[in-house]
């Protein structure tokens, strides 16, 4: 046992299948400045109440619980995270605590210039920016708004304020950016950023996936390799999500292979909706409600108890299972849109990815 400014905890815990609670991502808005079309291509959508969305105090709060049981990299998402007014306190407050060891923010870039250098002055460890094309008009067309001018600039701005470890994920979509792929290889060596491709989703809100429009960890190697030659796996042990690769200058970059190549038994992550359900899985249909005890007064021992049972009784391997629907031929859009509608918790959105 060892104590910590949340209470006295045992340590790290795993799931039935061996896997340690590790990394957490924590959602500070379902609400988006976007409208990514592998994301939130519909026209509409219902949106969390604004009461339930949890304070800082509440998102430190409960962040402690889980490093009490063994977390330590803790990742900001949304929704667009910069939307939530005044994240740098919040990034100061989760570094108050000596537990969270690796603290990252995925954005899509938007407002970054403008909030770059408060986030670094925060204390802010890692940047990680969504990029899908170099090209004004098919960002247009991908997120149906403008702006990528102002993605670039905030991508500037990060390497300006001295940000180390910046990533650009890319999601790799047939017939909308295959043919980009190395270029945006070559954008993030000239601003000194590893790019990692990302195969489509089926997740919840991907309401126009379809297989065909993914394209395959198998097809981005062939694809580099013509251009560049050797392609090499870095080998390294890890529970990130990417597989890494290295060029022959030594340029790195990761390939993200949840649709055709699941990396389920690695994986360490689970993540909190801006309002407080827990979910273990990107794929999860359940979340488990933490803001209801944290309101109601719960003991910090009961919720950590709660968070350390369910994890210790963790099956969840959704891509996988997506994977194994192939052999039917029945692999289609996860969630209908009326269920969507009913509970937003479903979107990606509202999970951060
Ligand atoms: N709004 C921020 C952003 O876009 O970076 C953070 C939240 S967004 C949900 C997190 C990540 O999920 C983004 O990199 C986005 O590209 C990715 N994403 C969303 N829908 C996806 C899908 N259907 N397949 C693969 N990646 C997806
Ligand atoms: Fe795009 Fe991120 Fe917004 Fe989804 S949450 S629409 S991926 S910017
Ligand atoms: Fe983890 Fe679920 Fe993604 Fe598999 S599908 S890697 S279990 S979040």
């Amino acid at each position: 046992m060892s104590s910590t400014p949340f209470g006295s905890v045992a340590g790290s815990i795993t799931d039935t299948f061996g896997r340690p609670l590790g990394s957490l991502r924590l959602s500070v808005t379902d609400r988006c400045n976007l409208r990514c079309k592998y994301c939130m291509p519909e026209e509409e959508y219902a949106w969390l109440p604004r009461e339930t969305i949890l304070s800082f105090e509440e998102m430190y709060t409960l962040t402690g619980f889980f490093t009490d049981l063994g977390v330590e990299k803790v990742r900001v998402t949304g929704g667009e995270p910069l939307l939530r007014r005044d994240l740098p306190t919040l990034i100061r407050m989760l570094l108050r605590n000596p537990q969270v060891r690796d603290l990252a923010l995925t954005t899509n870039g938007i407002l970054l210039a403008d909030q770059a250098q408060a986030l670094y002055d925060a204390g802010l460890h890692r940047v990680t920016v969504s990029l899908d094309t170099l090209d004004a008009s098919r960002f247009q067309a991908l997120t149906r708004r403008d702006g990528h001018h102002r993605v670039l600039e905030g991508i500037e701005e990060v390497v300006r304020v001295g940000f180390r470890g910046l990533k650009l994920d890319t999601v790799a979509i047939r017939g909308y950016n295959e043919d980009e792929l190395v270029d945006l290889i070559e954008y993030g060596k000239g601003v000194g950023a590893e790019v990692r491709f990302i195969e489509y989703m089926d997740v919840g809100g991907a309401t126009d996936w379809s297989m065909e429009q993914v394209f395959s960890q198998a097809e981005i190697l062939d694809l580099v390799r013509q251009r560049y030659g050797r392609v090499e796996p870095v080998n390294e042990a890890s529970s990130a999500p990417a597989q890494r690769f290295v060029l022959p200058d030594g340029t790195t970059f990761g390939i993200i292979p949840s649709t055709t190549t699941p990396f389920c038994a690695t994986c360490d992550r689970s993540r909190i909706t801006a309002d407080g359900m827990w979910y273990l899985c990107l794929y999860a249909t359940q979340g488990i409600d933490l803001r209801q005890p944290l309101r109601a007064g719960a003991s910090p021992e009961e919720i950590r108890s709660t968070i350390r049972s369910v994890w210790q009784g963790r099956r969840d391997r959704g891509a996988e299972e997506r994977k194994e629907l192939e052999r039917f031929g029945i692999r289609e859009q996860l969630i209908e849109i009326g269920k969507l509608r009913e509970d937003p918790h479903l979107e990606m959105h509202a999970r951060g990815g």
